[in-house]
């Protein structure tokens, strides 16, 4: 439950911190692209987001 969810959280974060720097944002120059791209993998190894959410799921 922990993964799913600050997983999420990091990806909504950083998504409007690499919105205030405009076009800059998406160059990999700036340090704010960089983690951006960090923050998507998290959702996927570790195993997928999806995953986690079936096995939630099944405690319910
Ligand atoms: C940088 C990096 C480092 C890694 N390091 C390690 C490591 O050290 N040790 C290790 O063991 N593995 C590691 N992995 C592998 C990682 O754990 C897998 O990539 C991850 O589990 C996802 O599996 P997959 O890539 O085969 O995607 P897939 O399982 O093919 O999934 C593809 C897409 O389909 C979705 N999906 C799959 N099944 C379902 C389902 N039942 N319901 C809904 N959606 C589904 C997924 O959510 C995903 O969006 C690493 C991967 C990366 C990218």
């Amino acid at each position: 439950m922990a993964k799913w969810w600050l997983t999420e959280q990091q990806c909504q974060v950083v998504d409007k911190c690499l919105q205030l720097f405009g076009g800059y944002g998406y160059m990999r120059e700036y340090p704010i692209a960089r983690m951006f791209a960090d923050a998507r993998i998290q959702k996927i190894y570790g195993g997928t987001n999806e995953i986690m959410k079936e096995i939630i799921a099944r405690t319910l």
